[in-house]
């Protein structure tokens, strides 16, 4: 069949002939137009030198893509009845592999060790079960996997969140806890039309690539990102009164928050979404010298 599977045609086709409908507890959206999926290899810079991991090939709209293009192809589905459509379907590729696991629980480090055949740069892409968005994220960000970009398809709610600035509505803990790792940019905007089922909101491929050399340095990472956290806790709030919550209410406490702030050139009504990332590692360190 020389009919790309992201196309209206064969993704019905596909679902009829397998007895297939869509889940939605699972995040199920397929996409119907082969050119998102040209501009998703495109703004992943994905070529034969590049390895690819994908979260949730689905019927393998995306997959096929991504095994024309690049070197090896690893992907992760959580639905079993999918297996064999992509066997069938894709089985063709000598340079893709399917494992049917939870992206979330697996191994990540052994089966990237274990198949991939050259030391290229990897990158992760997938059209994201929106459900597990930031879950997906955050694993992968945190993972000991060296990813040289994430270029994802997610709600464009989220995607104005991961790439938000400082003082504005978006700006959060979500925000920081990506910002810090990769550059985020939002690459484009996508339509619901171009889903199989339509999902109710917009969507935007989003992408996150890894800093050369980290923009900020921070010495002791669980400290800051707790007190990220614990600085967007109420919004409303000022970030003075988020901290005393979160790091204890003696006067003790209080004192040294306050001396924190001021001694990190910070106004002592400021809000947490005022505060860069280089201000939150600034005043983890102002707090810390107090203790
Ligand atoms: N890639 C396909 C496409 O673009 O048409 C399908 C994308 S669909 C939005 C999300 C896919 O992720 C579904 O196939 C779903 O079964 C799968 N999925 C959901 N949760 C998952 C998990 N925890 N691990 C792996 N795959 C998952």
């Amino acid at each position: 069949n020389n009919k790309a599977i992201a196309t209206p045609s064969r993704t019905s086709q596909i679902l009829k002939k397998y007895n297939l409908s869509a889940k939605k507890s699972l995040g199920q959206n397929f996409i119907i137009d082969p050119n998102i999926m040209d501009n998703i290899v495109k703004i992943a810079q994905i070529d034969q030198q590049t390895n690819v991991i994908e979260v949730g090939p689905g019927i393998g709209a995306l997959t096929e893509s991504l095994a024309e293009a690049a070197h090896q192809v690893l992907s992760f589905e959580i639905d079993d009845r999918f297996i064999p459509v992509l066997e069938n379907e894709l089985g063709h590729y000598d340079n893709l592999k399917i494992v049917h696991a939870d992206a979330l629980s697996v191994d990540l480090r052994k089966y990237v060790d274990d198949y991939f055949d050259a030391d290229l740069p990897l990158v992760l892409t997938a059209n994201l079960p929106y459900y597990i968005t930031t879950p997906i994220l955050m694993h992968f960000l945190e993972s000991d996997l060296d990813l040289e970009s994430m270029t994802v398809m997610i709600q464009k709610e989220v995607a104005e969140r991961l790439s938000a600035k400082p003082g504005t509505k978006a700006y959060g803990s979500l925000s920081i806890a990506v910002q810090y790792y990769m550059q985020v940019e939002i690459a484009a905007i996508v339509p619901p039309t171009v889903f199989n089922p339509a999902p109710n909101v917009d969507s935007a491929i989003i992408h996150m690539s890894k800093y050369k050399k980290k923009p900020v340095e921070v010495k002791d990472e669980d400290f800051f990102f707790r007190l990220v956290r614990q600085g967007f806790v109420q919004r409303r709030k000022t970030l003075r009164n988020n901290l005393i919550v979160g790091l204890g209410k003696e006067e003790a406490t209080k004192e040294k928050i306050g001396l924190a702030i001021e001694s990190s050139g910070l106004d002592p009504k400021v809000r947490g979404e005022a505060l860069s990332i280089s201000d939150f590692s600034r005043l983890a360190e102002e707090l810390k010298a107090l203790d």
